[in-house]
């Protein structure tokens, strides 16, 4: 559907408005490319419409808006947020891009197409993705800012979303990009962030949280007057340029707060900050010594806590933030937080990095931008930085404030706090962290799970035989150590693996065993190794030894019917190709002598060799051989039809079985006697029971003994049948012969 008149107009006011906030590209050239990009754009998307049912350019001039706007990026940026889509949702191309706009916008664009194919295709797997998106600013860091910028805009407007997809949207912000906002220094993005992902994700609690600050605000504007009142006199007293401020903290941390101290809304003393933004005078000594000029006015008014005096503006955080905080008891008995700060610093907190551009030549945080970004590089470069661990590491690199330390030569370094030297020492250099063998702290002697405290000077000590031990990983903290030592271990246990799995061969050679699945799945379970790698390495650091596995095997020689194991044809990896089934067209050829380990012979109807059986194979991967007229193997064949397999049992008179005979006959005082006689003359006493009764000059009975195979028996049945008024001889269950 085409624009209508209104729409057009919209369209028109938003990008005038964009170029407007762009006080950056104010030069004509400049303009006149955002122009082109605009227009570029607009035909692009037209007349494509967002769920919403606005026009779709609407959402890269919003996103642009908040690139010049609330980043404060340059003409390069605002293009390429103006085309951020264009490659990905028309049928435009890079090279189009490139072609109009030079090669840096299409390969900014085209990092940002690759990054919304990661998010809009996958539903899991986010940290993984999220780290490639991270690996691809190693380009240029303003892809990842355009793609901050991208996503708050499609958080501003999430309502026009199905509920599921506001979810799964919400919590990648909340977990992904609020804290990637965090770590440049884009507070104010970060806790538009979270507040929207908590909207979505927990829509009551935001909501009673919301009312409750709209409640108080009057007498938190009354207090916040009454706080300031003496204070502004003074500072207008010194002439100073400043705004006092009591900003409230954002909804979700004050649920945070709830949540983590398990106290009420009306339980939080610092709902929040009072702010005092000043333009530090020009012939009054540094900026720093004039925030010091501030807190000590303040303190002259209001008596402060002393050890909670928070300095960042001698030692910036290293995300940039500035600022000198204080808790000072206020004119009604309570603790408030005050925060001072100059313009110049209440800039770069709110907007990041970017901001100081604004106040270049007063300022180079250009080095710790950099600094930053090669941290996170080493993170997501490192190979053991596999999805949501390396989300957990970063979070936990992201929240935990840094504490400050010094070099022998006393530079300065900021680790994370919790931080042992040997975390230092990694820091300095991974051969560094693997040759430590100990610490020098404050000149004092220390083992290198030292935790480091602000303000150590710290040395360490190595030596060539050091190495990385597997007890290290339980108290290091940075995720750059954890790594270090991780490969450094993993790659000695590969190594011992190898070694294994070399082993294991030939050993299974020199015992003339097929080298499968089922021998090693065999192994597994008697030896309760999780993984063949665990099996190999058990055998690389002899903990396993070859005679441990010979006696394995040997105790169950290799069962012939594994043969009847095939690996399935149609398996795709290696995990499905131990998923193997069974070839029923073939004939199990068994003997007497398999009956020892996975081979059971049916109580039903109890077959020796020789007998017509087939096998049935149950659950636990035993065979039950019946015979082929037992009920009960009918009764498997019409029900587990795959699971029966032909068998053909053969004996070579290893194992004799047990066979009851009964037996029917005219009474005479000597029927025991010679029935006991033919059998144990045939089958040299292998009577393990005889039992009969005689009633009305009859007799019946039943013999239980042992034999061979089915070609004995017939021929002692025979032989039994000779005896005088014995009439009927037959082998239960089976019909008289
Ligand atoms: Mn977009």
């Amino acid at each position: 559907m085409d624009f209508t008149q209104p729409e057009i107009d919209h369209i028109q006011n938003e990008f005038n408005n964009l170029k407007k906030k762009a006080v950056k590209s104010r030069k004509k050239e400049n303009v006149e490319l955002i122009d082109q990009a605009f227009d570029f754009a607009y035909k692009a998307h037209y007349p494509v419409r967002r769920k919403s049912g606005e026009p779709y350019i609407l959402h890269p001039i919003a996103v642009a808006t908040i690139i010049a706007d609330e980043i404060m990026l340059g003409t390069t940026s605002i293009i390429t947020a103006l085309l951020h889509d264009v490659v990905e949702d028309t049928e435009y191309t890079s090279e189009d891009i490139a072609q109009f706009f030079g090669p840096k916008v299409a390969s900014m664009v085209e990092g940002l197409t690759k990054m919304s194919g990661v998010f809009n295709h996958r539903s899991s797997l986010q940290a993984q993705n999220f780290r490639k998106m991270l690996l691809s600013m190693s380009d240029d860091v303003r892809v990842i800012l355009i793609k901050l910028a991208d996503r708050l805009h499609n958080m501003r407007t999430l309502e026009s979303m199905p509920e599921n997809k506001q979810l799964k949207i919400a919590g990648e912000t909340l977990f992904l990009f609020a804290p990637l906002a965090h770590r440049l220094g884009l507070y104010k993005i970060k806790t538009e962030l979270e507040d929207i992902s908590f909207k979505y994700r927990h829509r009551e609690d935001y909501e009673r949280i919301s009312k409750k600050l709209a409640e108080s605000y009057k007498a938190r504007t009354n207090f916040i007057n009454k706080f300031a009142l003496p204070i502004q006199a003074n500072l207008t007293d010194l002439d100073y340029d400043f705004d006092v401020s009591g900003r409230p903290k954002s909804i979700y941390s004050i649920w945070q707060k709830m949540q983590n101290k398990g106290v009420t809304f009306e339980q939080i003393y610092d709902l929040f900050a009072i702010r005092i933004i000043f333009t530090p005078k020009e012939n009054e000594g540094p900026e720093k010594a004039q925030c010091y000029k501030i807190y000590s006015l303040v303190t002259d008014i209001y008596h402060p806590r002393s050890e909670r005096l928070r300095d960042w503006v001698n030692t910036p955080k290293s995300n940039g933030y500035e600022a000198l905080h204080s808790t000072v008891m206020g004119p009604t008995g309570k603790w408030v937080e005050v925060q001072i700060r100059t313009r110049r610093m209440n800039e770069i907190a709110e907007r990041g990095f970017a901001a100081h551009w604004k106040y270049k030549g007063q300022h180079d945080h250009e080095g710790e931008l950099d600094k930053w970004l090669e941290k996170i590089r080493e993170i997501i470069e490192s190979p053991e930085a596999s999805t949501l661990d390396f989300l957990d590491n970063l979070k936990l690199n992201i929240f935990s404030p840094q504490i400050n330390i010094f070099t022998p030569k006393g530079e300065l370094k900021t680790v994370p706090q919790g931080a042992t030297a040997l975390d230092f020492a990694y820091d300095i250099h991974t051969e560094v962290g693997n040759k430590a063998i100990s610490a020098e702290i404050n000149h004092k002697i220390s083992p290198i799970s030292a935790k480091l405290k602000s303000g150590d000077q710290i040395r360490i000590i190595t030596s060539q035989k050091g190495k990385p031990k597997e007890e290290w990983m339980g108290f290091v903290t940075t995720q750059r150590a954890k790594s270090a030592i991780k490969s450094y271990l993993n790659k000695q246990r590969a190594k011992i693996v190898e070694a294994g799995k070399t082993k294991y061969i030939e050993l299974l050679k020199t015992m003339n065993i097929k080298v499968n699945e089922r021998i090693y799945k065999r192994l597994r379970d008697q030896m309760g190794v999780k993984s063949k790698d665990d099996l190999f390495y058990g055998l690389g650091k002899e903990i396993i030894t070859e005679a441990d596995i010979k006696k394995l095997l040997r105790s169950r020689q290799t069962p012939k019917w594994m043969r009847f194991w095939t690996i399935k044809k149609d398996a795709k990896n290696v995990e499905e190709s131990t998923a193997i089934e069974f070839n029923k067209k073939q004939t199990l050829n068994i003997s007497d002598e398999d009956i020892k380990s996975n081979l059971k012979i049916a109580d039903c109807c109890k077959p020796i060799p020789g007998d017509v059986v087939i096998g049935y194979l149950d659950e636990n991967d035993i065979i039950h051989i019946h015979k082929s007229t037992c009920p009960e193997a009918v009764k498997l064949s019409s029900g587990f039809g795959d699971r029966i397999v032909k068998v053909k049992w053969t004996s070579h008179k290893a194992m004799a079985f047990k066979v009851i005979l009964r037996v029917e006959g005219i009474d005479s005082p000597a029927i025991a006697h010679q029935v006991t006689g033919v059998i144990v003359k045939e089958l040299n006493a292998n009577i393990r029971t005889i039992h009969i009764e005689s009633k009305d000059k009859r007799f019946h009975g039943w013999v239980e003994l042992y034999i061979y195979n089915r070609k004995d028996l017939n021929k002692l049945i025979m032989k039994l049948k000779g005896i005088k008024g014995l009439t009927k001889v037959h082998r239960e269950n089976e019909s008289p012969q």
